[in-house]
């Protein structure tokens, strides 16, 4: 799928639009989703312009994927989850509920979470 610049988290990366960050390292941003599903609910998204997450782990360079996957780390430890449970969630293409055309892994907790998916 091609990479639309003009998605909503590119243009908070070029900080076009506010964002409450929770970390931000060379490769990789942290913030609060606008709508937390849970007391817990932060965004992680590569800086680069990666739609999928298998186009991610295919072409991203080994530096980047380790620091998404350290933010996403410290995410889940500074905001007490790695305590109490926590799910991280990552939908790809419409068809598997992705509204935003930018990787991003949903860090969600500081509830008791309901199944996985929704039955039937
Ligand atoms: P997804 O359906 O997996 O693509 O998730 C997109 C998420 O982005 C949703 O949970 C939205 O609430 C969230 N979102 C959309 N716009 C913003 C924004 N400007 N700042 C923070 N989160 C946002």
């Amino acid at each position: 799928m091609a990479y639309d610049p003009n998605n909503i988290f590119a243009r908070i990366l070029r900080g076009e639009i506010p964002n409450k960050t929770v970390l931000d390292t060379t490769f990789t941003l942290a913030f609060h989703d606008i709508e937390p599903q849970a007391p817990v609910h932060v965004l992680v998204i590569p800086k680069g312009p990666y739609v999928t997450y298998d186009q991610f782990l295919t072409e991203a360079s080994a530096e980047e994927q380790l620091d998404f996957f350290a933010a996403i780390a410290s995410v889940i430890r500074d905001t007490g989850v790695a305590e109490t449970g926590y799910r991280l969630i990552t939908n790809n293409l419409p068809a598997g509920g992705q509204e935003v055309p930018h990787l991003h892994v949903h860090v969600v907790g500081g509830k008791t979470l309901g199944p996985m998916l929704p039955r039937g």
